[in-house]
């Protein structure tokens, strides 16, 4: 009999739990807007438990959210989201609010960890152990695994933060961080892509110069990535990505700007298979946090 599990993906402005044991087997699914922590937290918990009364047992949660949290199990601050620009949601215990109610091993990573996750389990980064998953819409951000792990180190990767190269006379725009500027979040998020020219990101056609300065800030971002990382495949999920007529455009770019340096197939003709979409579509954040629940209850015993 397969085990049941609970899934948090807390959202900036929404939350989305659910009860299901993968693809194709999630038995139930509530989304309500993030308002306080006590408030949220309360929905949440009274959702598993009515989830659990109905399907029987859970046998561990995962909690995929927004951040920066503090992830290291060790650490006095575990579980909580840390310096988040969501004052009521700072130092927000949220790992301590569920296990007041669950006594079950908890698992707990950022939103875009727990895509990744999900998408080595389940998706298309199936049998890798280092990828990249990099999410852009509102923000950017990345996470994945390195050697079979996920990416922590010293907190997590906020890879949307790195600095890329930014010509202003072609681009003149100063970038929408409000701590960087123009770094490749500031240059490249989807209120970027708006703001620069001044009219909704679908409205622009498929041709329209917009996409090319995208895809050129994203292939900076991606060479980057390639040239540190060296990940087995690059995931690219997020609002933005879903004109995917974006993916030939970076494909083109990643290989003008590395000049063929790296000598692997990857590189040339398998680019199309190398930087790819996700394959678990709108469903990647709560399975990302089944993924979770279940290392954490494999990690608990
Ligand atoms: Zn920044």
């Amino acid at each position: 009999m397969s085990q049941l599990f609970g899934a948090i993906e807390a959202g900036g402005t929404k939350f989305v739990c659910a009860v299901g044991t993968g693809p194709g087997d999630i038995r139930a699914e509530s989304r309500f807007p993030t308002t306080t922590p006590a408030e949220t937290m309360a929905q949440a918990v009274a959702f598993l438990q009515a989830q659990a009364q109905i399907h029987g047992p859970l046998s561990a949660i995962g909690i995929s959210t927004f951040g920066p949290i503090d992830p290291h199990p060790h650490s006095a601050t575990y579980g909580h989201i840390t310096t988040t620009p969501k004052l009521s949601w700072q130092h927000a215990p949220v790992v301590a609010m569920v296990q007041e109610h669950f006594h079950v091993p908890v698992g707990f990573d950022t939103d875009v960890n727990g895509a990744a996750l999900g998408e080595q389990r389940w998706g298309a980064a199936q049998g890798l152990d280092t990828f990249v998953y990099l999410t852009v819409g509102t923000g950017i951000g990345g996470g994945g695994m390195a050697n079979g792990k996920m990416m922590h180190g010293l907190m997590h990767p906020e890879m949307g933060h790195m600095y890329v190269p930014h010509d202003w006379e072609r681009d003149p725009f100063p970038g929408v961080c409000p701590f960087h500027g123009d770094c490749l979040e500031g240059l490249a998020n989807g209120p970027a892509l708006e703001a620069r020219w001044q009219q909704p990101g679908e409205t622009f056609p498929p041709e329209h110069e917009a996409w090319l300065l995208e895809a050129h800030y994203l292939a900076a971002g991606l060479v980057n990535i390639i040239t540190v990382v060296s990940p087995q495949r690059i995931i690219l999920g997020g609002g933005v990505m879903e004109s995917r007529h974006l993916f030939p455009l970076i494909h083109r770019e990643i290989r003008h700007q590395l000049k063929g340096y790296i000598q692997m197939p990857e590189m040339d003709a398998g680019i199309a298979e190398y930087i790819v979409p996700p394959t678990l579509g709108n469903q990647a954040g709560v399975l990302g946090s089944i993924a979770l629940a279940q290392n954490a209850l494999a990690q608990s015993s």
